[in-house]
């Protein structure tokens, strides 16, 4: 008789617990050019979860990790961004380009 129903699906015993809501590793980072943003905020009401206005109304971004949950308004966001100011980057890659 093999295993109990399931039982492949189930972590090992010794495997620490997950945590429900897991750091964004490995995922993407939104990156604003701000020197080629119009600054009409177009981005702010399609990714209001991470990006919000300043006094002068240009776009900041708020929190640059992207959840999973977030990243295909990210992605639009981008698409959408008349000055290409907007871009989504690996997280590993911005690691490796920040200065040490
Ligand atoms: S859509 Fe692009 S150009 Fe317009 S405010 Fe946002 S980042 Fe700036």
């Amino acid at each position: 008789m093999g295993p109990a129903r399931g039982a492949a699906c189930r972590p090992p015993p010794s495997s620490p617990p997950r945590p429900l809501y897991e750091e964004n590793r490995g995922g993407m980072r939104l990156q604003l050019d701000p020197s080629a943003c119009d600054g009409f905020g177009f981005c702010i009401g399609l990714l209001g979860e991470l990006l919000v206005a300043e006094e002068w109304g240009f776009p900041v971004v708020q929190d640059a990790n992207v959840a999973p949950q977030l990243e295909s308004y990210a992605r639009q966001a981008v698409k959408a961004c008349p000055r290409k100011a907007l871009r989504l980057v690996p997280s590993e890659l911005e690691a490796a380009r920040r200065p040490k």
